[in-house]
């Protein structure tokens, strides 16, 4: 059975936490396991590195995942931190921009949630709101907690001619936990999903890249709504 390996780029417990007994961490939740498991691939979590290393992690994959997490540091497109940033990663940012770099010119696919999304936008050119706050149209509430995760809570339109419009319905609901968002869509990507009050909610590639970013968290509703897990398939067995 061919199973594409899945790298998944892991994140960093760098604070101590009772949780760990005070050990740092790498990890990935729990859900992108599941969601590549599910879909026949072998996922494998890439820990954070140098990224002079990200070319040879990108040759032990098939597929690139790009997890939630921190804010994108805002020195990667030029801007000081706003007093309304939170908790940024820096050294994840410049090891996962590498490997989205890598990914593109060893022609691998690439499937990024949430912040993956935000840093994907940032390293092919755009920009993000720093915190929904500075988005004179913000309507929505983005940030659902302390909603559970599993439930999907706001709306979103997808446009049906897109690779995401193929797997999900053109009017849906999806969960949110981002206070950041795209702000200048970087010229290689196209919006394809937007929530009511015009946040970007999926992009995609506009030269035709096997390139797929959604803002929502699929791999917390896939085991609750059939059409979330359809995403982890199509990426594993389809792009
Ligand atoms: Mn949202």
């Amino acid at each position: 059975m061919n199973q594409p390996i899945i790298g998944i780029a892991g994140n960093q417990l760098i604070h101590a936490t009772e949780v760990f007994n005070g050990n740092f961490v790498t990890y990935t939740p729990q859900g992108f396991v599941d969601g590549v498991l599910e879909a026949g691939g072998l996922p494998l979590i890439l820990p954070i590195s140098a990224p002079k290393k990200a070319k040879d992690y990108i040759k032990s994959i098939d597929k690139l995942l790009l997890a939630g997490g921190q804010d994108v540091s805002p020195r990667m497109y030029h801007e000081e931190p706003q007093p309304t940033l939170e908790e940024t990663n820096y050294a994840r940012d410049i090891f996962e921009a590498e490997l989205i770099k890598e990914a593109i010119l060893q022609k691998k696919p690439i499937l990024t949630v949430c912040r993956g999304t935000q840093l994907l936008n940032v390293v092919l050119g755009g920009t993000l709101y720093q915190d929904l706050s500075q988005y004179d149209q913000w309507r929505v509430k983005h940030a659902q907690q302390p909603t559970a995760p599993q439930f999907s809570t706001h709306s979103i339109t997808v446009f049906s001619e897109s690779q995401i419009g193929q797997l999900i319905p053109d009017k849906t609901y999806v969960n949110s936990y981002h206070h950041q968002a795209l702000k200048e869509l970087a010229p290689g990507l196209i919006a394809t999903a937007w929530a009511a009050d015009g946040i970007i909610e999926a992009v995609e590639s506009s030269e035709g890249l096997p390139i797929l970013g959604v803002q929502w968290h699929p791999e917390l509703t896939r085991s609750v709504e059939e059409k979330e897990q359809k995403i982890f398939d199509y990426f594993v067995n389809e792009m």
